[in-house]
């Protein structure tokens, strides 16, 4: 990702800010614009909550140049309570312990740094939480 999309994308990213759909209510994550559901323009903005669970994951061995620092990490398809799937890493988890339908919330960590006085990278990624918090 370069500086300028980084930057364009940052209010998405660190809030994840979706669009919810003003004709049948569907909620977009990444926003699209249009809704997938019913082909209309959907374009007001909606705050997800940032919790959900781990719908389907993977363990990662071998990362990209960059996230060496972080491997082996996780990558999960996260189901939000509002509905939509995001993408995102899991964070603060020994990747052992990762199960389908794990509770998670979202919260902002570094993803990449290039070099040592390089662009850092913030983004959202995926935590557990206790199912308490449901209680
Ligand atoms: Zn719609």
């Amino acid at each position: 990702m370069t500086l300028a999309s980084s930057w364009r994308t940052k209010h998405q990213r660190l809030n994840l800010t979706g669009e919810v759909c003003p004709h049948c209510g569907v909620k977009l994550f990444p926003p699209r614009d249009v809704c997938p559901h019913c082909q209309g323009p959907a374009k007001t903005e909606f705050h997800f909550k940032g919790t959900g669970q781990v719908y389907s994951y993977s363990t990662l061995y071998n990362a990209p140049a960059g996230f060496a620092y972080a491997a082996p990490y996780v990558v999960a398809l996260v189901k939000l309570d509002e509905g939509p799937l995001v993408t995102a890493q899991l964070t603060d988890i020994d990747p052992e312990q990762v199960s389908i339908g794990m509770l998670v919330e979202m919260v902002t960590r570094k993803t990449y740094q290039d070099g040592d006085d390089g662009l850092i990278m913030y983004n959202y990624k995926f935590r557990p939480i206790l199912a308490r918090a449901y209680a």
